[in-house]
């Protein structure tokens, strides 16, 4: 695998959010409440989120609605990758 695909895959990224699983709600970067959560609530399960855009139709996700390639360094959302013909480019040919 290519060196340094982990900075290649953070530039495909387009922001990070956390997801509190306890509250059921979303937490923005600089929001208050991920402050009052470090602090206050530790029991609580938060979960960072990254927005991608897939590389295939350009639809923005989150991580857990998208797969990562680094051959082909993008995202491609789970919509894109339902599709056969898709699924095989993204993942490569397993005969070769
Ligand atoms: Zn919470
Ligand atoms: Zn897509």
């Amino acid at each position: 695998m290519a060196e340094g695909w982990v900075d290649e895959r953070d530039k495909a990224i387009l922001d990070t959010i956390y997801y509190c699983e306890s509250c059921n709600m979303v937490l923005e970067p600089g929001d208050t409440d991920i402050e009052r959560h470090r602090k206050d609530l530790p029991n609580h399960k938060l979960r960072k989120v990254l927005i991608v855009r897939c590389g295939h139709c350009g639809n923005i996700v989150t991580d857990s609605y998208a797969q990562y390639s680094s051959q082909l360094n993008s995202f491609w959302c789970k919509n894109c990758l339902s599709d056969k013909t898709n699924h095989r480019e993204f993942y490569g040919d397993p005969g070769r």
